[in-house]
């Protein structure tokens, strides 16, 4: 047996929750080991679908190009139900897929899996990270907890797997021990790190078996690369979803658990045979031919979360390791990798001694009830399929419309501690707990287009943005004047550094020349202009609601959320020390 290795944390599990763990955490410098129990190389999740906050998180962790450029964008949806003499389908509503003025990417993308874990690998493996695979863990012991965490785990190189079974021989005789400050489970729904520390799931088994089949469509289908639900008299329901290369994924309703309506008579058949004649006539009046069929597949779906995210304040659960729900919303891998992003910059706080353990708890105080609500949501979709398996297009499309905002992740909204409420009237449109809203601004100093977003990107730092308002005005410049002195007369340490690289945000035409302000923590690159029309709702002022002749102070956390807002006098310096007080 090799003598024990250290690191910080191990994450395992390197399915989208471990890998975006990991970017998240080599961006921050923090030192760790990823583990996998599957053979390199062999496919295990299926999400394809990725949605505009996901899109976002990955451009702060400047991953975001290729899955740009690679993936397909799905920028419209429709919905089909029968038409008047119920024989076939007509098209019934038809519109963006994602209509949220909010949205700086305002759509889906569409790209296998294996495109979506390769290029958080290929990031990974280009800093010098080695997912050891396949390797899995054998025993947990928590040596020591709460200040100074110790994990011991014993990991084992998995030498023999049986299709896709659990069965799996170790060889003992090679373990290795690890010993480690945090264990992070992101293993997915059969989680072992969630059994080994006694955590249970709580909720319920549908009732519906569920066929899921990518292909090459040949189609007279209108809506062929929209996103489209179709409720047919002929056949169960319908979703269809375009892919990179002309390809495409159908989901469809197969049967019922005990009765399997469709499946009874035809067992033995090929689980693509039965998706096919399942759906062919569906589309009618227009026609489909299910070409180079590469992937079928039949489901159920458990609605359940994890009664806690954590064990003894150091072993984390992540992803589909503490919640599971049916892929219908396309959220799965999208909140498992949310679940991570938020994650990750406080283990790195909290290893780089910037702040309080405590500062974990609110990974469960902010992350558990989005699971929550996501099963809520999961199961009000649900409610649009009855058990003879027809469904109601109609509400179905009504619930995806209704909750656009949450689908998208634009409309995650925290509410931990970690949010500090307070002069909300300076900005009415910002919403705490909320994201930084996402605006076009215009770089003083070369006109240079730059987006808001751009200067929250994931480095693990607090962000201060200064939204003065019209500094043409005397009271404007004298309050900026006021708070850049006493940044100025300020020890600056830790987290405070946020007090020296702020960004100003004016609200000026780019003509404007900005003051000669003299301050050592005043840089000109670092100043901004909105100059969009105050009537449209596109610039940063008008859609926070701030009176260019206030102003406000905007902290922003490292993860893009909004905690806590000042306004812009000497006060700025002093809120922003009693926030950091209580890190
Ligand atoms: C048909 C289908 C379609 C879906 N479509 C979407 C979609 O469009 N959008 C979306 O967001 N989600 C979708 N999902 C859900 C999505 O696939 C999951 O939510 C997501 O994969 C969860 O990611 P994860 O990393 O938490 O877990 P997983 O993807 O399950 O990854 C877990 C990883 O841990 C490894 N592992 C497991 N046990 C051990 C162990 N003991 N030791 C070491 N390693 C271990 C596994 O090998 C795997 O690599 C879909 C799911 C299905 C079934």
């Amino acid at each position: 047996m090799n003598s024990p290795l250290y690191t910080n944390i191990l994450i395992v599990g390197a399915g989208p929750a471990g890998l975006m763990l990991a970017v998240c955490l080599k961006r921050l410098g923090i030192d760790f080991k990823i583990i996998d129990k599957r053979i390199p190389g062999q496919l295990y999740g299926q999400a394809d679908g990725i949605q505009p906050r996901t899109i976002e998180l990955w451009e702060s962790l400047g991953i975001a190009g290729e899955l740009l450029n690679r993936g397909t964008r799905v920028c419209r949806s429709a919905l089909f139900v029968p038409d008047e003499a119920n024989k076939n389908v007509q098209l019934i509503a038809d519109g963006p897929n994602v209509a949220l003025p909010e949205a700086r990417y305002p759509f889906e993308i569409l790209a296998p899996v294996q495109l979506i874990e390769g290029i958080m690998r290929d990031t990974l493996t280009s800093q010098g990270v080695i997912i050891e695979q396949p390797m899995e863990p054998v025993s947990v012991r928590v040596i020591e907890k709460e200040k100074s965490p110790l994990i011991e785990i014993r990991l084992a190189p998995v030498v023999n797997q049986h299709g896709d079974t659990d069965i799996q021989e170790i060889h003992n005789t090679s373990e290795t021990i690890i010993t480690a400050k945090y264990v992070i489970g992101c293993d997915g729904a059969r989680s072992w790190v969630r059994k080994a520390m006694g955590i249970e799931m709580k909720g319920d088994e549908t009732i519906f078996e569920w066929g899921v089949m990518d292909f090459t469509p040949v189609t007279n289908l209108p809506t062929f690369r929209a996103k489209t639900v179709i409720q047919s008299p002929l056949a169960p329901f319908i979703g269809y979803l375009p892919r990179p290369n002309r390809t495409a994924r159908i989901y469809t309703l197969l049967g019922r658990t005990g009765s399997n309506i469709i499946m009874k008579s035809e067992e033995g058949a090929e689980t693509s045979d039965l998706i096919v004649k399942a759906t062919k006539v569906g589309f009618l009046p227009y026609t489909m031919e299910y070409q180079d069929i590469s992937w079928a597949s039949i489901y159920r779906v458990k609605q359940m979360i994890a009664t806690q995210y954590s064990a003894q304040d150091c072993v984390f659960l992540v992803g589909d390791a503490c919640h599971v729900h049916s892929p219908l919303g396309g959220q799965g891998a999208n909140v498992s990798m949310a679940d991570a992003y938020n994650l990750g910059w406080k283990l790195a706080a909290v290893l780089k001694g910037q702040a309080e353990a405590s500062l974990l708890k609110t990974y469960e105080d902010e992350r558990r009830p989005i699971a929550l609500d996501l099963l809520s949501l999961d199961k009000e979709i649900f409610k649009c399929f009855d058990s003879e398996l027809h469904f109601d297009g109609l509400a179905l499309g009504g619930v995806y419309m209704g909750n656009a905002p949450f689908l998208s992740g634009l409309g995650i909204t925290y509410n931990s501690s970690l949010i500090k409420s307070g002069n909300e009237d300076l900005a009415p449109g910002l919403k705490l707990g909320y994201r930084f809203p996402s605006a076009e601004i215009l770089r003083h100093c070369d006109w240079n287009a730059v987006h808001t977003h751009d200067l929250i990107q994931y480095d693990g730092n607090f962000k201060l943005i200064l939204l003065p308002g019209d500094i043409q005005n005397p009271e404007v410049e004298s309050a900026l004047i006021e708070l850049l002195f006493e940044m100025d007369n300020s020890e600056l340490r830790g987290h405070l550094k946020v007090l020296r690289d702020f960004k100003t945000i004016f609200r000026v035409p780019r003509t404007a020349s900005l003051p000669a302000f003299g301050h050592s923590s005043w840089l000109y690159e670092n100043c901004y202009v909105d100059e969009n029309e105050a009537q449209e709702l596109h610039g940063i002022y008008a859609l926070a609601d701030v009176s260019p002749y206030k102003g406000v102070a905007v902290l922003v956390r490292p993860d893009g959320y909004v905690c806590t807002l000042m306004p812009i006098s000497t006060e700025t310096v002093s809120l922003t020390k009693a926030y950091f007080d209580t890190l």
